[in-house]
């Protein structure tokens, strides 16, 4: 059977929020079989837990954000992005703040994190939701179009175009496709950082936003060139990211994806749309699971090894 998976042991972060500045504490813990990935605001008077789904995501702005009340958890698809290539189905994460630190702004500190911590196989079978029609949806016109889609695929595959007049990018990739079935996450997505343009930030946190954003955790550009100066991680580390982003984002689903996920200049809110639109043609996926890890897809079968 390909079986779900949690933690071993549980393990902790502290770090500052992207947008609030704010400082965090992080703790993941193991979860029973079937609870998925639970966020628990454990600031509050009481405790209030935030199941991931596509409904509990109620703010794409700048960052993913869910909501449970007035309980929110701001810029959890990093995070969730390392879960999405590491497999983890079942979760805790206890947190003191309303956004989850921004480390080194990739997901490669919370693949660090999730592994050290352990992966431990549980006795329930992993559920995948197996795309089995075509979902896509489109925004604007002509320069201004967008558009995210799901087609059926026995893997998973994400392929995501940019289209950045920016002479730092124009230079790098602005085309990518990754397929679980290389093994690859941890190398060649995970360690891509978010990025920014000077000119945003200081309209960003004039509005009380990007607090917490610096040259450690960002990729951070002016009207010219890139102004790390180590460089980039990846020579096509922007679009790398938006994969990243992507699979963080899809992930809210609550269960990973069996599908060929391509885009064109989607981001946070689109990535959430796609998710709602395909929950919404009940014909267009179903729920599956592998008695037999061999028959796995690719990718999936080399998760049923625990570390
Ligand atoms: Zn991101």
């Amino acid at each position: 059977m390909l079986a779900q998976r949690t933690l071993k042991s549980l393990t902790k972060a502290v770090g500052v929020g992207l947008h609030s500045g704010q400082r965090v504490e992080l703790t993941l813990r193991p979860a029973a079989p079937d609870t998925g990935i639970v966020f628990r605001r454990v600031d509050l008077p009481q405790p209030v837990d935030i199941a991931i789904s596509a409904q509990a995501v109620t703010d794409t702005r700048l960052a993913s954000t869910i909501s449970s009340g007035s309980a929110k958890v701001h810029t959890v698809e990093h995070l969730m992005s390392a879960c999405a290539g590491l497999g983890i189905d079942n979760l805790y994460v206890d947190i003191t703040a309303e956004e989850v630190p921004i480390l080194d702004g990739s997901a490669s500190s919370f693949v660090f994190l999730l592994q050290s911590a352990g992966i431990e196989l549980q006795a329930a079978p992993k559920r995948f939701i197996r795309v089995i029609k075509p979902v896509e949806v489109r925004e604007g016109e002509g320069t201004n179009t967008k558009w995210a889609r799901l087609s059926p695929y026995e893997g998973y595959k994400l392929s995501f175009e940019i289209n950045f007049d920016h002479p730092a990018v124009d230079s790098t990739g602005q085309r990518v496709e990754f397929d679980m079935g290389s093994g690859g996450y941890t190398r060649d997505i995970a360690r891509a950082r978010t990025f920014g343009f000077t000119k945003d930030v200081e309209m960003m946190r004039a509005n009380g936003l990007a607090l917490g954003g610096g040259l450690d955790n960002a990729i951070v550009m002016d009207d010219y060139k890139v102004l790390n100066s180590d460089g980039l991680r990846y020579n096509d580390e922007f679009v790398k990211h938006k994969i990243l982003d992507a699979m963080g984002d899809l992930y809210l689903l609550g269960k990973p994806l069996l599908a060929a996920y391509s885009a064109f200049r989607s981001g946070h809110a689109m990535n959430n749309k796609l998710l709602r639109e395909l929950l919404a043609h009940k014909d267009a996926y179903e729920v599956v699971t592998f008695a037999d890890e061999k028959k796995a897809p690719r990718g999936f079968a080399t998760l049923a090894r625990a570390w």
